[in-house]
């Protein structure tokens, strides 16, 4: 499968979702979308077919406002039809702004930021306990990092040696209310990671085959959790998206979805 062809065609799913829905994270999902597309088309032992399966591998979207992103791809996979995301945040539907279990295929409610870390750390030492071979992946956001509970599962994490899981922080350098850097900084995160003793993998966040050889170096490294700093563009894809604040919570207006689909469908021509 052409990874990056997926991912584009995915983008375009985010994009019509939210201008349908009135509502999303337009920025934060265009920006995490190629990791996502590398975790669950390539990586990741997790189908549609093995929910219950106690070996398949764990995911947490700690960044769960982001949750567009995740719909999209589980639609495609068939965890559920993509006719039921036309109900995205429509009153009773159970697609809301962020991941609720009761979709097949998530694991875990997430969203309140600052939580999913924790969440990885104890399905990874679930793991080691029960002699599971699954591993876990935990998708956080780098404004989520100014939460203090992060940095206590960081600490767990090492204490506990848990080379089965792999976190992605999505360094888009943009968080709600500014850059990060503004808000709080976080210069080096790479060092930050590494003085909590995980083993850091520092990568264009953007680039399918970069995140795919961090995730296969991830799986080799023992002794300590890896964290793939994905140095990643807020609104990846589309041109008038990328980089702005604004974006992280605005919705296309219908022209917008239009010229946004438009320049993506160009992109997926001259791959
Ligand atoms: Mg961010």
């Amino acid at each position: 499968m052409d990874l990056q062809a997926k991912a584009i065609d995915i983008r375009k799913d985010i994009v019509t979702m939210i201008q349908r829905a009135g509502t999303g994270h337009i920025g934060g999902d265009l920006s995490v979308t190629d990791i996502l597309v590398d975790l669950y088309y390539k990586q990741m032992n997790i189908s549609p077919e093995q929910l219950d399966d106690p070996d398949r591998d764990r995911f947490v979207l700690s960044k769960g406002h982001c949750v567009e992103a995740l719909y999209a791809i589980l639609a495609d996979k068939g965890f559920f039809p993509k006719d039921e995301l036309v109900t995205y945040a429509k009153y009773q539907s159970k697609f809301i702004g962020h991941p609720n279990n009761k979709i097949p295929g998530i694991e875990v409610n997430s969203g309140s930021l600052g939580h999913g870390l924790s969440v990885g750390v104890g399905m990874a030492l679930a793991a080691r306990m029960e002699k599971r071979p699954y591993r876990t992946y935990v998708v956080m956001g780098d404004g989520e990092c100014d939460e203090g509970s992060v940095w206590e599962a960081a600490m767990a994490g090492y204490q506990y040696k848990l080379d089965n899981l792999t976190a992605f922080v999505d360094r888009n350098r943009l968080q709600i209310s500014g850059t990060t850097e503004q808000v709080m900084a976080q210069d080096s995160a790479e060092e930050r990671w590494a003085a909590f003793g995980w083993n850091v993998i520092s990568i264009s966040g953007n680039d399918m085959q970069a995140i795919d050889d961090a995730v296969d170096l991830a799986k080799h490294t023992k002794g300590k959790p890896t964290v793939i700093i994905a140095n990643t563009t807020k609104g990846k894809g589309v041109s008038f998206i990328e980089n702005q604040v604004a974006w992280h919570h605005k919705v296309p207006t219908a022209a917008q979805a239009e010229a946004a689909i438009a320049e993506l469908n160009e992109r997926k021509a001259v791959l």
